[in-house]
């Protein structure tokens, strides 16, 4: 089952990249989804995957083979000790008080942890993510950090969206993200561009993200806990 899922996944990603010479890093969303489930999608050379709950990194994280660990949901600066040590980077990093949180923990286990910012550029519709306007403010307090790296940029649409309106915020993020790399703020690289989820990975592609994260195309439909 996943199996094919994934093969299908990964040539929809192949043909909406199709002439760049750009890497698209698929990440898998297993939230929800058991140890087991997760090892079987490694077996298949899933190589990174993605969690949005710090609780469920720590449950799941002594039973999964070894795999890049990916924290994509929003992160409460209390929880960051937990897993400073199991993330390969966080995508959600939308204050400049947990921006100082990160480097605090990352200094204690003497890391270098990187981060995305999470920009909201759909304003009301999700909660999380510093609004456009407001990135610089984050982009200048990277040049403060030592072990922290600003490596990207990550956002997540309103699923109600039009195919239409994706890709104009799609656009617009791609154009934020290239007018930073120009800019050339102090401890600050453009590498990744997380953006794209079942529903709009392709559009995300096509529109310039190299990091998608693709939870139910690839497994299924969660199941959530009562
Ligand atoms: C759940 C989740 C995804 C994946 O969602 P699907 O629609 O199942 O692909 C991607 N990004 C974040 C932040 C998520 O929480």
């Amino acid at each position: 089952m996943i199996k094919d899922r994934l093969l299908e996944v990964r040539e929809r990603i192949a043909e909406a990249k199709k002439g760049t010479e750009r890497d698209v890093t698929l990440i898998a969303v297993t939230k929800t989804h058991s140890p087991e489930m997760i090892n079987e999608a490694i077996d298949l050379g899933i190589t990174d995957i993605g969690e949005n709950k710090v609780q469920e990194i720590l449950d799941k994280y002594d039973k999964v083979k070894p795999v890049r660990w990916h924290l994509i949901g929003h992160l409460q600066t209390n929880k960051v000790k937990y897993i400073i040590d199991k993330v390969c980077l966080i995508h959600s990093v939308d204050s400049v008080k947990l921006m100082d949180e990160i480097e605090r923990q990352a200094a204690k286990h003497a890391v270098t942890m990187e981060i995305l910012l999470q920009v909201n550029i759909t304003g009301e519709e999700t909660k999380f993510g510093v609004a456009p306007e407001e990135l610089d403010i984050l982009l200048r307090h990277a040049g403060t950090l030592k072990n922290v790296k600003v490596v990207g940029l990550m956002t997540i649409l309103a699923k109600g969206d039009s195919e239409v309106s994706k890709r104009l915020h799609f656009n617009n993020i791609f154009n934020r993200f290239v007018d930073i790399s120009s800019n050339k703020y102090d401890n600050v690289v453009m590498k990744y561009l997380s953006m794209g989820m079942s529903g709009d990975f392709e559009t995300a592609v096509e529109c310039g993200s190299n990091m998608v994260r693709v939870g139910s195309a690839i497994f299924g439909d969660r199941e959530y806990k009562q």
